[in-house]
């Protein structure tokens, strides 16, 4: 067991949610004493907290590259940003086409809708783009809802790519971007993409805020995705609701103003930082990291695809005769190391990877460094070192 406070705690889990930033916390501690309802009070600090309010959608709207026109709509997180266009399709019908790879988030709120078709993502990016072309020219499909970067490989799929062929075959595309936003830059105009979603607590900013930026008319054509004040324009006598249009159609209720300040201020903060930065500093700690867990005895990566090596900073891997379980324990209480463990809400690709029971995940992100891998790899050596 760890014997006191000064081991420092290694933190391998900023896929599930990254720590804030100095600079996010440091707007949340501003914005905390003066923060008051929006949109409806006369009040200066309404009028302040409106303002910051709808100044954080527009920083969001420049972050992601986003048209002029897309409703930049806050949500609570990805999953609620993904329910929230399911509700849509739900109303104006057409058929989705998922890969089997997705997290949950981006599974389930498809297969509660009829026509849902899940794709087997094949052992390359090229033929997994090939079997979706097909899928898409066998039936129409209104849209094809994937993701970004696999939430247990890291790897990424190539967007633009994705969004032409959906686009060719007349399906509009979501992109999941909750493992991307926070690594690599996006653009929602030069990737072609008509929905994208993610959560401020994967970006660096506290939990309880997502965002889903897109186009607008499927969004004003659907019914509102609560019922409630914000939402409803009008109310008449009969109680008969007339609904706004725009992002305030699906934000009925007061909103996580200071959730979606701190998106803002995440974003700001990274474009700061600069892509260019951070990926020189996620590929230098990965190279070390995938060298250092190949050297291992016995450490086996995940991966879907064999042909691409563009990932984020998350390594999945399995640890031969040790469960996962007891990988990430041994990590913890003997190390101080933080790492998942788990089937990462990803049950059906954990299955066909031939990982049905579980597997490690250790990501990392802007506030990693060199030590904390090679403390880290040290720890998986050790551990390598008692099996029998
Ligand atoms: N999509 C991906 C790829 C994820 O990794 C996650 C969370 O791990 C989600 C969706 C769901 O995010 P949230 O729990 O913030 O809704």
């Amino acid at each position: 067991m760890l014997d006191g406070s000064s081991v420092r705690y290694a933190n391998f889990d900023y896929a599930a949610s990254a720590p804030a930033l100095r600079a996010v916390a440091d707007g949340l501690l501003d914005a905390l004493p003066q923060y008051a309802s929006v949109h409806r009070g006369a009040g200066a600090l309404s009028q302040i907290t409106t303002h910051r309010y709808e100044q954080a959608r527009e920083t969001v709207r420049r972050f992601v590259r986003a048209r002029t026109d897309d409703h930049v709509v806050f949500t609570r997180n990805t999953t609620d940003s993904i329910n929230l266009l399911a509700h849509c399709l739900a109303e104006r019908g057409g058929d989705i086409v998922v890969l089997d790879i997705e997290h949950h988030a981006n599974l389930l709120p498809w297969q509660r809708l009829s026509g849902t078709r899940v794709v087997t993502a094949c052992g390359t990016v090229e033929d997994t783009l090939a079997a979706l072309d097909a899928e898409l020219a066998s039936k129409p499909a209104a849209l094809l809802a994937i993701t970004a970067a696999s939430n247990v490989t890291g790897e990424v799929l190539p967007i633009s790519r994705l969004a032409s062929i959906a686009h060719r075959h007349g399906a509009r595309i979501l992109v999941d971007g909750a493992q991307l936003v926070a690594h690599q830059p996006i653009s929602v105009v030069s990737h072609g993409i008509d929905y994208l979603v993610f959560s401020g607590h994967k970006l660096y900013a506290p939990f309880g805020a997502g965002v889903l930026v897109g186009r607008g008319d499927w969004l004003d054509e659907a019914s509102p995705y609560l019922a409630g004040g914000g939402a409803s324009a009008e109310v008449g006598a009969d109680g008969a609701p007339h609904w706004h249009s725009g992002p305030a159609r699906h934000e009925a209720g007061s909103p996580n103003v200071l959730g979606a300040v701190s998106i803002a201020d995440a974003c700001t903060a990274l474009a700061g930082i600069g892509f260019e930065h951070i990926g020189h500093h996620e590929h230098a700690l990965r190279e070390r990291l995938d060298a250092g867990l190949a050297a291992l005895d016995g450490v086996r990566p995940l991966r879907i695809f064999a042909d691409t090596d563009n990932r984020v900073g998350i390594a999945g891997f399995a640890v031969d005769g040790f469960s996962a379980r007891t990988v990430a324990c041994y990590l913890a209480d003997h190390h101080g190391i933080g790492v998942r463990d788990g089937r990462f809400c990803a049950h059906p690709l954990l299955a066909r990877l031939g990982y049905p029971d579980g597997a490690v995940r250790a990501s990392f992100g802007l506030g990693t460094d060199a030590d904390d891998v090679d403390r880290l790899l040290n720890a998986l050596s050790e551990l390598v070192s008692r099996r029998d």
